[in-house]
C-alpha cells in the first residue's frame, strides 16, 4: 500500500466532500514496475457522475471573483511545487516513469496554474473600437459553465492541469475523471486544491468506470464542453455522444509524429533531441517521433549516433535514480510494441540495438528493451499507427517533397520535428507539414505559454496559451444605442 500524506482519503470529490462509490465497490491500483497494490478506490458510475454535475450545476451560483480564481490557480501552483518530491513520487508508482520525469512533470502542471493565474485580464470585457450601426457593441467572454474532463494515464497530472487551470480561470465548474490506471496523482492534487477554498461544487472527481461516466458526461444537458485527451477512438465516441446535445469538445488524441532530418542538420543534436522525445514515459506519448526520416546522405551517421546513444539507455523501477526507461503501462501495451516490432523485422527492418524480450507474465514488470530499426518502411505497422513503446524505427529518403509527402501521409496531425540548417527549406517544409505543432530544430513539446492541439484525426481545440482559456467561455456580444 502506498503511504503518502496526500492519499489519506482515496475516494472521489462530489460538493465539497469526499465520497466513495453508491455501490461500495473499489479496485485496486497497483504499480507497473512491480505490481505492489497501491491503494484501493471507488468504482462510481452514473449516479455518481450526476450527483457530480448536480453539484457542479449549483456551484455555478457562487463563482469567485477573476482576482479571487487567480488567487486560487497561484496557491495550487505553489502547493504543486512545495510537494514536488511527493507528487512525483506518487506519479512514478503509478504510471512507471522515471522519477526524473516525474519531477519535470509535477513542475510542467505547476506552470498551467501560474500561467493562468496570469490570464484573467484576458476575460475583461472588450469594445468595438467605433460604433457600428449607431450602436455601442461589448464582447463578455463568459464561463461555459459546467465542464467535463476526462484525463489519460500517460500524463496523468499534467494532462489534468491543462483543462483544469484554464477551466477554473474562465469561472467553470468541473468534473473530473482520471484514467482508470492512475487515479492517485489526480487525488493527491484534489488534496492540496480542496484546502485551496474554492466554493463546494466547483471542483468534482469521479473515479471509476470509463464508459458510463463519460456518456453521462456528454449526454447530460448541463455539461457545456467535454475536454479530453486519449485515443481517437475514444475521441470519436465521445464526439458522437456529444452530438445529440450539439456540446462543444476539445479533444487531444493520437499522433504519428513524424522526425525529418535533413542533409544539412548537426546529426548529433537531432540524435540527442530524439532520444529525449522518443524515451520520455518508454515512448509512450502522443508527441513522441514515432517515424524517423534520415537523408540518405547522413542516414548512417546519423543512426550510429542514435544507436550508440540508444545503447546507454538504462531500464527499471523510475524508483530508482538510474532507470532512464521505466516500464510499458501492462501488457497490452508491450503486445502492441512487440508486434510492431515483429511486423517491421518481417518486412524486411533490421534491428540495430534491442532484442526479442520475453512475454511478461503479468500486467506488470513489462519492460521492453529500447529498440532501434533500420530499413522501416512506409506500409509496416510501426509507420501506420502509433506504437507508443521505445522503439526507433528509422527509413531513409531522397527529397523534400517526398519526405514531405510521407510525413504527412497519416490522419493523424499532432506533432512533427524538422532538423536542417538552412531556414528557408524550413518555412517551405513547415507551411507543408500538417501537425499542429512543428518542433524545428527541437525535439521540445508543448508549454503553458503556447496553444496546443491537433490537425485531422489528432483532434481539435487547444490547450496552452490563451486559447486554451477561450476554450472554457463563450462569447457574449451586447450591443445598444
Ligand atoms: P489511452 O490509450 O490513453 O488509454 P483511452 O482513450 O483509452 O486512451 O483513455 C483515455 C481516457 O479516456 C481515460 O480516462 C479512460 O478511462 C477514458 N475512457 C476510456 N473509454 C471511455 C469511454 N467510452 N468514454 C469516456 N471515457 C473513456
Amino acid at each position: 500500500m502506498i503511504d503518502s500524506p496526500l492519499l489519506e482519503k482515496c475516494a472521489g470529490y462530489i460538493g465539497g466532500r469526499w465520497v466513495g462509490a453508491k455501490s461500495g465497490q473499489t479496485f485496486a491500483v497497483s504499480n507497473p514496475a512491480t505490481g505492489d497494490h497501491l491503494a484501493d478506490v471507488p468504482v462510481m458510475a452514473d449516479g455518481e457522475t450526476v450527483a457530480a454535475i448536480e453539484a457542479a450545476v449549483a456551484a455555478l451560483r457562487k463563482i469567485l471573483s477573476p482576482e479571487q480564481r487567480s488567487t486560487w490557480l497561484l496557491s495550487v501552483g505553489q502547493k504543486l511545487l512545495e510537494h514536488k518530491q511527493e507528487l512525483a513520487r506518487i506519479v512514478t508508482l503509478e504510471n512507471g516513469k522515471p522519477l526524473k520525469e516525474s519531477l519535470v512533470e509535477v513542475e510542467y502542471a505547476a506552470g498551467f496554474f501560474s500561467y493562468y493565474s496570469q490570464q484573467l485580464s484576458h476575460l475583461d470585457p472588450e469594445a468595438l473600437p467605433k460604433p457600428v450601426r449607431n450602436c455601442r457593441w461589448m464582447m463578455h467572454h463568459r464561463p461555459a459553465g459546467v465542464v467535463g474532463l476526462i484525463t489519460p494515464w500517460n500524463f496523468p497530472l499534467a494532462m489534468l492541469a491543462k483543462k483544469l487551470a484554464p477551466a477554473i480561470a474562465a469561472g467553470c465548474s468541473v468534473v473530473v475523471k482520471p484514467a482508470r490506471l492512475t487515479p492517485l496523482s489526480t487525488i493527491a492534487l484534489w488534496a492540496l486544491a480542496d484546502s485551496a477554498g474554492l466554493p463546494p461544487g466547483q471542483l468534482n472527481l469521479v473515479i471509476g468506470q470509463a464508459g458510463p461516466i463519460g456518456e453521462t458526461l456528454c449526454k447530460h444537458p448541463e455539461v457545456r464542453v467535454i475536454s479530453f485527451t486519449g485515443s481517437t477512438k475514444v475521441g470519436k465516441t465521445l464526439a458522437l455522444n456529444a452530438a445529440n446535445h450539439v456540446k462543444r469538445l476539445s479533444l487531444e488524441l493520437g499522433g504519428n509524429a513524424p522526425f525529418i532530418v535533413c542533409e544539412d542538420s548537426d546529426v548529433d543534436v537531432a540524435a540527442n533531441a530524439l532520444l529525449v522525445n522518443k524515451f520520455r514515459a518508454s515512448g509512450q506519448t502522443c508527441v513522441c517521433a514515432n517515424r524517423v526520416y534520415a537523408h540518405r546522405s547522413i542516414a548512417e551517421p546519423f543512426t550510429d549516433a542514435v544507436s550508440s546513444r540508444v545503447k546507454e539507455l538504462q531500464v527499471g523501477d523510475g524508483l530508482d535514480p538510474a532507470t532512464d526507461v521505466g516500464p510499458l503501462i501492462n501488457r497490452v501495451a508491450f503486445d502492441k510494441v512487440a508486434e510492431h516490432v515483429r511486423d517491421a523485422l518481417a518486412g524486411g527492418a533490421q534491428r540495430i540495438v534491442g532484442e526479442d524480450p520475453p512475454r511478461p507474465k503479468h500486467d506488470w514488470g513489462c519492460f521492453y528493451p529500447p529498440t532501434v530499426l533500420t530499413g522501416v518502411q512506409t506500409q509496416m505497422m510501426l509507420c501506420r499507427d502509433e506504437t507508443f513503446g521505445p522503439v526507433v524505427g528509422i527509413s531513409v529518403f531522397n527529397t523534400e517533397e517526398a519526405v514531405v509527402t510521407e510525413a504527412n501521409s497519416t490522419q493523424y496531425g499532432l506533432a512533427a520535428y524538422l532538423f536542417t540548417q538552412d531556414s528557408d527549406r524550413a518555412d517551405r517544409m513547415i507551411r507543408q507539414l500538417h501537425f499542429g505543432h512543428v518542433g524545428f530544430n527541437t525535439g521540445t513539446g508543448p508549454a503553458p505559454e503556447a496553444p496546443f492541439g491537433g490537425m485531422k484525426q489528432s483532434g481539435f481545440g487547444r490547450e496552452g496559451g490563451l486559447e486554451g482559456l477561450f476554450e472554457f467561455c463563450e462569447t457574449q456580444t451586447v450591443v445598444r444605442p
